[in-house]
């Protein structure tokens, strides 16, 4: 895709001046000691994966966190040659070309271990693990009572160098209520406790945003993965409740994604028109009404149907129907200077106006991830400077 700014459909602008504030942010509340493993999976939580691997380092990412191998490389590809770890599982046939990337493994099974080993010793250099404990998310993880096993596993396996034991919280941003997260870390530390003992030096981690913006001094360890936060969204109301509680101070985050389309067409329908599949709304007034070019299989979620508003010339405007597969329909005739191709904002700032994740969220009932993680990625990302970054690799100034 080549395409200036003003040929798009529905594009997403990523403020990059945001996300390295979040990140400064979020490195003032660690303990000096800690690096902060920046997350991007899922498209870098649907901001753009290339764009935000490309500037990491600019961004202030000590590390990249990646669920599977495919982002791994989309991120090397872009020029991101630090630390970069794969929290998820890789299936056996695509070690050989994952080593050849140079990346960390999250590990918790045999089978992944012989074949890194394998590996490690054939490019006679060890490949860098994470074992990956079990204290209570019952996700991923060794047991406590497999520990042994695993460390003996280690100390005979020259192709691989265990960097680390990690574990992952299951309740903590879900809750003002955090003993089901202390105890996890209290698990954790029996972990860390029994690889003292053999006298290994390893670079524990655990802390997600929530963790860090609620329990930075105990939670922090070697390393922080953070993903919502960096990109200015609080993990819940919880975590803004817990935080504000904890440091008496509120902590700022800004929000680093806009999502625009433009108006695609503008008419009048009288009142008592049924709009839209299921004719689910019917106007009360003679109505002006706006289409936009946007819809479900763009990830704007058909649970926003009638309920969400959008933002057209800074005021709100009502989404009116249901949302279709490419197409919405609002209501602007509070909006009368409303023109076709006019921008429209369905989540971020315009004017005084925001719509936040969290709006969307509590709309569609789900949480802030899940709203921005599933804007589609053919939708290009645009940079401040409006370089477009197209999904595929190509990106333009325009
Ligand atoms: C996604 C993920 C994170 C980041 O969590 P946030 O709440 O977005 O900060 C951290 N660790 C693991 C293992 C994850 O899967």
């Amino acid at each position: 895709m080549d395409r200036a700014r003003n040929q798009l459909l529905t594009w997403c602008e990523v403020d990059l001046a945001a996300i390295r504030r979040n990140l400064r942010t979020f490195r003032e509340l660690l303990p000096p000691a800690a690096g902060i493993l920046f997350v991007v999976k899922a498209n870098a939580y649907g901001h753009g994966l290339e764009l935000l691997a490309a500037e990491a380092a600019s961004l202030g990412a000590d590390w990249l966190g990646v669920h599977q191998v495919d982002e791994a490389a989309a991120a090397r590809r872009a020029g991101w040659s630090g630390p970069l770890l794969v929290m998820g599982y890789t299936p056996q046939a695509l070690l050989p070309e994952a080593a050849g990337l140079d990346l960390d493994f999250t590990v918790y099974d045999g089978a992944t271990i012989h074949a890194l080993e394998a590996l490690g010793r054939a490019r006679a250099r060890p490949i860098r693990c994470h074992l990956k404990v079990e204290t209570g998310t019952y996700r991923q993880g060794i047991a406590l009572e497999e520990l042994p096993h695993y460390l003996d596993l280690f100390a005979r396996s020259p192709g691989v160098a265990l960097h680390a034991l990690s574990m992952h919280f299951a309740n903590i941003e879900d809750t003002t209520d955090h003993s089901y997260a202390m105890a996890q870390l209290a698990r954790f530390r029996e972990f860390l406790d029994q690889a003292a003992t053999r006298g290994l030096r390893l670079h524990p981690h655990a802390a997600c945003s929530a963790a860090v913006l609620v329990f930075p001094g105990e939670t922090a360890f070697a390393l922080a993965r953070v993903g919502i936060g960096a990109y200015g969204i609080w993990p819940s109301r919880e975590t803004l409740a817990s935080t504000a509680a904890r440091t008496g101070q509120p902590v700022r985050l800004h929000p680093a994604l806009t999502w625009k389309t433009r108006v695609a067409e503008v008419k009048s329908i009288p009142a008592g028109a049924a709009v839209g599949y299921g004719g689910s709304h019917r106007t009360t007034r003679p109505t002006r009404l706006v289409v936009l070019p946007v819809g479900y299989s763009d990830g704007y979620d058909r649970r926003l149907s009638n309920l969400a508003d959008v933002l057209i010339r800074g005021r709100r405007a009502p989404v009116l129907g249901r949302v279709c597969m490419n197409m919405i329909m609002a209501d602007a005739t509070d909006h009368p200077a409303v023109e076709v191709e006019d921008e429209v904002v369905l989540l971020g700032r315009q004017g005084d106006e925001e719509i936040r994740a969290a709006d969307l969220a509590s709309i569609a009932q789900t949480i802030p991830y899940e709203i921005v993680s599933r804007i589609s990625p053919s939708i290009p990302r645009v940079t401040p400077d409006q370089r477009i970054v197209a999904p595929g690799g190509s990106s333009r100034s325009g």
